[in-house]
């Protein structure tokens, strides 16, 4: 590129920023705060800043320190920084806070106690170590659950609180009222291995700025400029690291945006936006308000909806772009259907020369994606899951399914070892060496090794009832195996081992996640006959699911795509209890729900050109098929300004066309229903007709209807009634929306 621009003097990259990003790249002494609404080229403006810093020679790449959310977000923004400046971005350091924070600690490691080569130990190894800790402490892990433990700790970190710092009150009677000391202890145990966990990475650095003066006064002087993206999900610990090392020269510039804090469960706080002017007095606030990356239409959806939270700072936003499709909205009859219908447009979107590359299917929760990812499968859709693995490789996936094959095919030597102790069930790597060594000697399976062994005294006696007991375990489940239904049968063994519990009893914040996907697992197995043809069905999926790059639809989390932009994003599950979900709600409340907010407002700006939501009538949402009712989001939308349709043939394939379940949507206000989940009876849509039995009604009965108020019932036609309604005359309406009066 061109370093010459129209006007003489000066650097092309200019050429491609309004006044006001403008400004945010020049304004480079002193502290500098961007808050701009999504798709205003906050992040363009940090990488140009960035390119603009180096090129005029204000500093060496080294002496720059540039803060992103993600390491993908890190990898983009110095590709693209190396085309700005047509140079390699050598020692710059550029990356996430806790790699940034990583490699000081690599050279300081010592004045906490630590070796430079410590290891950064993963959740699996943090809470061996909590539960080693409650066993030597006597304390009874049942009611003070290891992960309950961590995740208090893991909290304490991201508020920069060391164990001295900590407010012994905050403890609650967890690890009865011990928990302060179990932190002590926790980090002594770090210190000891030689070893940190996530949360120390910052901690550690604060401890060091904070201890020694000389080491933070370096860096401070080292770091002339500071830039952050996603300034809005930091937490307090990364605000306080910030704060340090921005001291001295205070040259430090945060872009963020309120409006997509969605990290407050992981301890950020949208509160050190507002705290940046008070910290930093005399800060340049600079508002964007052009959007670039979106129509009117999404905009003006995405706009309506955050127009819903109280606590906002509030902003502008407008673009320039040419008017574009309206932003859709489908009811389908299940999950099935809406991922059958995302697939099709997307094979539309191909035929229309899209690049899959800019497609993407955004869920609220991960057990959603196994239906996309199954119907991407069969219809060779090539696409990726980002920021997580795909369904069928997540980690209680790939346990249960070693449970299930090992049932199956007692010859699993794998499927054997996966879950010989998970759940832990005291059989160690002693015992498990001598099956192994049995199984070898003999030329049997470990399973088989195993069966053998406890007939001898070859095990100590607790490893040998250990072992006898698993191995009478999967002897009943063979058996059961014989007369239940797969599904049933997977039921019981994920229950009877022990596993659904162990995540029950788990706390950390993925553990809810872990076990939807658990319950999505069985109704995966629901399409299939036999245990054996779902797991020929997994093993192949699995095969498929290497892709070999190329062009692939994204399949993400809304939390994974901050950020990020595509043409077409698609928005399945805005349904009640899914998004906004329970659990948020039932936590925190207004807060939680305005959360949830945020997080459909990052996922309808991520779209350029297409959005498509949708929802589904009946969702298999625990176990249990769930009538579910469309998302209050869907009612927030500017219902004016939408497209909503109903797909065909949703209730009963006869539903005429331009008529279905959702008709009264259709044709007036998307308004106010009440969450009315009722287990449908059985099978659900599978077995179709039962519907009819639900809600049993009659003709004749007096009910009452959320918007269309009282009426009598007409007349009953699959989940359809006609009602003549006292003031709104003769409507036909879903039953799931209808209650008796
Ligand atoms: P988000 O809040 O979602 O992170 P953002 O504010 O960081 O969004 P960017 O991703 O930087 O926005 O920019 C959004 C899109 O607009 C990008 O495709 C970017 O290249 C483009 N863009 C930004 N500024 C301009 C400009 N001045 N002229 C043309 N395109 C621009
Ligand atoms: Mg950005």
């Amino acid at each position: 590129m061109s370093l010459i621009s129209d006007r003489p003097g000066e650097p092309a990259y200019f050429a491609n920023l309004n006044p006001p990003q403008r400004q945010a790249v020049e304004t480079l002494e002193g502290p500098v705060l961007v808050l701009a609404g999504a798709g205003t080229g906050k992040t363009r403006v940090l990488t140009t800043r960035l390119g603009h810093i180096l090129m005029t020679g204000r500093a060496y790449p080294s002496q720059v320190l540039a803060v992103t959310f993600t390491n993908k977000a890190a990898r983009e923004m110095r590709e693209r920084l190396e085309r700005l400046i047509g140079a390699d971005a050598e020692g710059m350091w550029l990356g996430t806070f806790h790699a940034l924070a990583a490699r000081i600690l690599r050279r300081h490691a010592e004045a906490v106690g630590l070796k430079s080569n410590f290891t950064i130990l993963d959740t699996d190894d943090q809470l061996r170590l909590v539960k080693q800790q409650l066993a030597a402490e006597g304390i009874d892990d049942k009611r003070s659950p290891a992960r309950a433990v961590l995740a208090v700790i893991e909290r304490w970190k991201d508020r920069g609180l060391t164990p001295d710092k900590v407010d012994g009150e905050d403890a609650g009677d967890l690890a009865d009222g011990r928990l302060v000391k179990l932190y002590g202890q926790y980090q002594e145990r770090l210190r000891a291995l030689n070893a940190t966990d996530f949360g120390d990475l910052l901690l550690h650095n604060l401890t060091i700025f904070l201890g020694q003066p000389a080491i933070l006064a370096d860096y401070q002087r080292k770091f002339r400029y500071i830039l952050v993206d996603e300034y809005q999900d930091t937490n307090i610990s990364q605000y306080l690291w910030l704060r340090l090392l921005a001291q001295s020269h205070k040259n430090i510039c945060c872009v963020g945006d309120d409006d997509q804090s969605i990290y407050g469960w992981r301890g950020a706080e949208v509160g050190n936006i507002l705290r940046f002017e008070q910290d930093f007095p005399g800060a340049t606030v600079i508002r964007l308000e052009q959007n670039y990356r979106s129509t009117p239409e999404i905009l003006n959806a995405a706009g309506h909806l955050i127009a819903h939270n109280a606590g906002r700072l509030g902003k502008t936003l407008w673009t320039a772009g040419t008017a574009g499709d309206k932003v859709r909205v489908r009811g389908m009859w299940d999950g099935e259907e809406e991922a059958r219908w995302v697939a099709d447009e997307i094979e539309a979107d191909q035929r229309r020369g899209t690049p899959l590359s800019e497609v993407a299917v955004l869920v609220r929760a991960s057990f959603q994606m196994r239906e996309f990812e199954e119907r991407f499968i069969t219809t060779g859709i090539p696409y990726r899951v980002v920021g997580g693995p795909r369904f069928y490789e997540r980690q209680e996936i790939r346990d249960a399914l070693a449970y299930l094959r090992l049932i199956h095919q007692s010859d699993d030597d794998l499927a054997f070892e996966r879950i010989v102790n998970t759940p832990r069930r005291g059989i160690g790597t002693a015992t498990i060496q001598t099956l192994h060594m049995v199984g070898r000697g003999q030329g049997v399976s470990l399973m088989e090794a195993a069966r053998r062994v406890v007939e001898t005294d070859e095990l100590k006696p607790a490893a040998r009832k250990a072992v006898a007991l698993l191995v009478r375990d999967f002897d009943r489940w063979r058996r059961e195996a014989e007369r239940l239904p797969h599904t049933e049968l997977a039921q019981v063994v994920l229950d009877e081992s022990g596993y659904t519990a162990m995540w029950q009893a788990d706390k950390t914040p993925e553990a809810p996640g872990r076990l939807e996907n658990l319950k999505e697992l069985i109704v995966g197995m629901a399409e299939f006959e036999t245990l054996a043809g779902f797991l020929e069905h997994v093993s192949l999926v699995m095969d498929n699911a290497i892709e070999s790059g190329g062009d692939l639809v994204t399949l993400m989390t809304l939390h994974a795509a901050k950020g990020l932009e595509f043409a077409h994003v698609f928005l399945p599950g805005w349904e009640e209890g899914l998004f906004p979900h329970q659990r948020a709600l039932d936590d925190n409340g207004q807060a939680g729900l305005e959360e949830e907010r945020r997080l459909a407002y990052v996922g309808l700006t991520r779209a350029k050109r297409k959005a498509d939501v949708s929802y589904a009538a009946n969702r298999r949402m625990h176990g249990q098929w769930q009538s579910a009712l469309p998302s209050r989001f869907v009612d927030e939308l500017p219902h004016d300004q939408i497209e909503a349709e109903t797909a065909q043939g949703m209730y009963g394939m006869r539903a005429p066309v331009g008529r279905g379940a959702f008709d009264d949507i259709e044709t007036s206000s998307f308004g106010g229903y009440r969450r009315i989940v009722r287990p449908l009876p059985g099978g659900g849509p599978r077995e179709g007709l039962q519907i009819r039995a639900v809600g049993g009604f009659a003709v004749g009965d007096r009910v009452f209807h959320q918007k269309f108020g009282t009426g009598t019932v007409r007349e009953i036609e699959d989940a359809k009634l006609t009602i003549n309604f006292d003031h709104a005359g003769e409507k036909r309406v879903m039953d799931s929306f209808v209650q008796k009066a």
